[in-house]
């Protein structure tokens, strides 16, 4: 009876305690899913900040767990997760899913195309997210900018290249589109996984390859045996993205909608700026102990047979007309208007 009294106290107490009116609820719990291994610096550092950020934002009232690819073992699997809702989020890049729907391509990065301040203005301002928006849409996700990486470099090369016939004998391991136009020149183009390309490339199986900057590109060693470093041509400012699951975010109410939205915004800035930081911190490493690391730019014929090679392939994308036409001459039409202020901004004070 004494033990029946107690209950019904406590029960009273509690309800007559004014608390916030979400206190009482569980927290939501989400999943994540990400293409990088656990503990990546930047991207995966990255995306735990931002699952930080959530939860303190939200007061603690959405939780996002995040499994690296060590844990679901389908670093490519991504869009797939978040398409069946089995991740209500994902952390990837875009120009993965172009075996799924080529019109993904386009909203990491283009050869010779927009470089990251004139990407992000494009996607914000320019049409970018409503294109992303109908590509994206019809598989029940909506894609976020999830930071840049900046201007990749060209790659690292044992031999320079001092024409076009050097492109004719290069073995290059270069991934997704900007493998299509080096093999449309002529170089031999090959695909390894990362684990192997350092050995491929000592052993001369691949006598160059791209990776990504200085910030990702230190612990991968491949300064140690090729001693020329080239410029960009292929990915002027590759974009990582957020893919959210449609349903699972509708039904979030109001507040943690706008919390999630405000936290991938924030991530994609601090990714973006934090990899200029290493890039910076990461080329003085390498020149300091490898001084003999040679800059090098392709010569004219070559990026002249590049550029020429790229605008076929578009061209050939483009006639296929409906959104992927849509969105290459978006690209096109604001890279030209945005370009115009670059080339009399950045550019000339650059020059100078
Ligand atoms: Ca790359």
């Amino acid at each position: 009876m004494k033990k029946k009294l107690v209950y019904l106290l406590s029960a009273i107490t509690l309800s007559s305690v004014s608390l916030p009116a979400f206190s009482a609820d569980a927290p939501i719990r989400w999943k994540l899913a990400e293409t990088w291994p656990k503990g990546l610096p930047i991207y995966s550092e990255g995306t735990h900040e931002f699952a930080e950020r959530v939860k303190e934002l939200s007061d603690g009232r959405l939780i996002i767990t995040i499994d690296s690819a060590n844990k679901h073992k389908a670093p490519l699997g991504i869009f797939d997760f978040v398409k069946s809702g089995q991740y209500e989020m994902g952390h990837s890049a875009s120009y993965y899913w172009k075996g799924k729907d080529v019109n993904t391509l386009f909203f990491t990065t283009m050869p010779f195309g927009m470089i990251t301040a004139e990407r992000f203005a494009w996607y914000y301002y320019g049409g970018g997210a409503e294109l992303a928006q109908k590509v994206y849409g019809q598989y029940g996700i909506t894609q976020y900018p999830g930071g840049n990486g900046g201007n990749q470099m060209g790659g690292w090369f044992k031999k320079e290249i001092n024409s076009l016939e050097d492109i004719k004998s290069l073995k290059m391991r270069i991934p997704g589109f900007a493998g299509e136009v080096m093999a449309k020149v002529g170089a031999t183009v090959v695909n390894i996984p990362p684990g192997e390309l350092y050995t491929a490339l000592e052993r001369n199986t691949i006598d160059s390859l791209e990776w990504v900057e200085p910030a990702m590109d230190l612990r991968m060693g491949f300064h140690k045996i090729a001693p020329y470093y080239y410029t960009s041509w292929h990915e002027p400012g590759s974009g990582l993205q957020y893919m959210v699951n449609d349903k699972a975010f509708n039904e979030l109410p109001k507040d943690l909608q706008s919390i999630l939205k405000t936290a991938m915004k924030e991530s994609a800035f601090e990714i973006s700026t934090r990899m200029t930081h290493e890039h910076s911190e990461n080329w003085e490493k390498i020149k300091q102990e490898y001084p003999n690391i040679e800059i090098k730019t392709f010569p004219p014929e070559v990026m002249d047979a590049l550029k020429a090679a790229n605008q076929e392939l578009i061209a050939d994308l483009e006639a296929q007309g409906g959104l992927t036409a849509e969105i290459i001459q978006s690209q096109r039409e604001y890279l030209r208007k945005v370009r115009n202020w670059t080339s009399i901004s950045d550019k000339a004070y650059l020059n100078n």
